[in-house]
């Protein structure tokens, strides 16, 4: 008879993850990186534990950004992440236990990030805790299978299941390449800790791309050197220079 967290993973493996884990809330409280209110206890006080989902975002496509084939592959892995979290979810809930899913971006219009440019529930935070990945100095969240070029949504529940145990080394190289490449200026080094990031230029460039329809940027993600999808195309360029020019002109 397999256990619940062996169920509940292979569930989510099936529905096409890439990467599972689990945190339990009182990491929020252990290592508190945000306010209370965001806290998944403090917005739902059933929740014992968050799982998190990661699947990739492939490496010759994000190296196109920014392009309307990006943006593609963006709205897509969105669509089957909540899917697969929705999905995810109910499974759980046919087990007995309480679920919800969070999705991934929650917001309704990249204007409403020029107001107040905070999500209600961070799936780095929660991906962080459970042990996917680290905090680069770009902020996103790295991990060793496919670098920053990642995307999360997370489940709710109480079911108990055992966390996973957070990764023990720091992923990033602090080799400045994100914040030498972004075209918005966005990062400002800080001594022994992540960059200072400032999220207001970095959502009034995407409100530019987003009216060229190049939405989003993505180069923070595109060019950090950390991740084993790099190795697959060391030997052969991930996509041609004419390439890159070529997907850019079409489509938008
Ligand atoms: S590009 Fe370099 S400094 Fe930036 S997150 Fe990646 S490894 Fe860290
Ligand atoms: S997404 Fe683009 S604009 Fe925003 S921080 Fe990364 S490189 Fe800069």
């Amino acid at each position: 008879m397999k256990d619940l967290k062996s169920l509940i993973y292979e569930k989510a493996y099936d529905l096409g993850a890439s990467i599972v884990k689990t945190a339990s809330v009182e990491s929020w409280e252990i290592e508190p990186i945000q306010d209370k209110e965001f806290w998944p206890q403090s917005i739902w006080p059933w929740c014992k534990k968050v799982i998190v989902i990661a699947i990739p975002m492939y490496l010759p496509m994000v190296n196109s950004t920014p392009s309307m084939l990006y943006q593609e592959l963006y709205n897509t892995s969105n669509r089957v992440m909540d899917d697969m979290a929705y999905h995810l979810a109910s499974y759980i809930l046919k087990l007995n236990y309480r679920a919800i899913f969070f999705p991934r971006d929650c917001y309704a219009d990249i204007n409403v990030l020029l107001k107040n440019p905070s999500a209600a529930f961070s799936h780095v935070v929660a991906a962080y805790y459970a042990g996917v990945g680290t905090f680069g100095d770009s902020h996103n969240l790295i991990t060793e299978e496919f670098g920053p070029r990642v995307r999360l949504v997370s489940v709710l529940t109480d079911a108990p299941i055992a966390p996973d145990s957070k990764v023990n080394k720091d992923l990033c190289l602090h080799c400045k390449k994100c914040l030498n490449a972004c075209p918005a200026k966005c990062f400002k080094e800080a001594k022994g800790k992540l960059y200072e990031y400032d999220k207001k230029a970095c959502t009034e460039y995407h409100v530019r791309l987003s009216a060229d329809n190049h939405f989003p940027c993505g180069i923070c993600a595109n060019i950090c050197p950390v991740g084993n999808d790099i190795k697959m195309y060391r030997d052969n360029a991930d996509i041609s220079k004419q390439g890159i020019t070529h997907i850019q002109s079409y489509g938008s």
